[in-house]
């Protein structure tokens, strides 16, 4: 195994590596790459996100998204379902921006006849939407082509809509689910997230944001003291976390994370029967 690392890391990071037993090789660029080696593993994953993509590794992916939808349309307003996460009403707070909730259906997911109606009701101003990929509560997953085909009909062209999937709970669970619903940048959404401490288990919160590539330029700037770019809301990360991502990956691979989705639904599954059975 082979772990790839920017030369400006910490001494700590370093210690880690050792402990690990890993062989390092120092490139000129920053830590995104050792998530690229790790994501190495989610064959599929990187088969999905063919579009020109580029990838942050970022503390509260919700936060990011949102921005990045705001900095492309600085009047545009935030739509998001009810059930989704606290941090995107937080968000909208922080950005002061104008915040549409949208309601939803028993299952948790986004209610797109309701959501059609609020999107006629701005019809002047663009959107930006929050798409749960699994919400906190009841796990529901939005039906992201029906809020692209929602938008289109309420007249939002591809460049009036900037929508961010917010998949820290369910986004490395569904690359393994079956007909679970394809997110991928072949569509017109403009970013995702994942965390790294929920299905992960990385000990420190940490998150991985995936953008297009022009999206970066917009929040990038040079910083001259780290020769290196940051597109990031609080500059300095964790840098042992990618470490623990890394090696979460590679020592479970893609087989081992197929497993526990696997073992994780017939869990839920029996847990619902027996609940059925004693009559709930
Ligand atoms: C936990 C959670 C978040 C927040 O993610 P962090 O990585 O902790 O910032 C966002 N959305 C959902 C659905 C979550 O469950």
């Amino acid at each position: 195994m082979v772990l790839w690392g920017s030369c400006n890391i910490s001494p700590s990071t370093i210690l880690v590596t050792r402990s690990l037993r890993v062989t390092m090789v120092y490139i000129q660029d920053n830590l995104k790459l050792v998530f690229l080696t790790g994501l190495h593993v989610f064959g599929r994953l990187r088969k999905v996100n063919t579009g020109a993509t580029s990838l942050i590794v970022a503390r509260k992916g919700i936060f990011m998204g949102i921005l990045v939808g705001r900095e492309v349309f600085p009047d545009g307003i935030l739509y998001a379902s009810r059930d989704s996460h606290y941090s995107v009403f937080k968000a909208a707070r922080m950005y002061r921006m104008d915040c549409v909730k949208v309601d939803c259906l028993v299952s948790g997911e986004i209610d797109c006849a309701d959501f059609k109606v609020k999107l006629l009701a701005n019809k002047d101003k663009p959107a930006i939407i929050n798409v749960n990929i699994g919400t906190t509560v009841k796990g529901a997953v939005d039906d992201l082509d029906l809020v692209i085909q929602t938008l289109e009909e309420s007249g939002f062209s591809q460049d009036r809509f900037y929508i961010h999937c917010d998949g820290a709970l369910f986004g490395l669970m569904m690359p393994f689910v079956k007909r679970a619903p394809k997110v991928t940048f072949q569509k017109p959404i403009g970013s995702v997230s994942v965390s790294g401490h929920k299905f992960m288990g990385c000990p420190m919160p940490c998150g991985v944001q995936l953008t297009r590539m022009k999206h970066i330029n917009v929040l990038s700037s040079n910083v001259e003291y780290l020769a290196s770019r940051d597109a990031t809301i609080m500059g300095s990360r964790n840098g042992h976390a990618p470490i623990f991502l890394w090696y979460t990956l590679n020592r479970k691979g893609y087989k081992g994370f197929q497993k526990e989705v696997q073992k994780c639904l017939r869990n839920a599954y029996y847990l619902k029967d027996r609940l059925r059975d004693a009559g709930h």
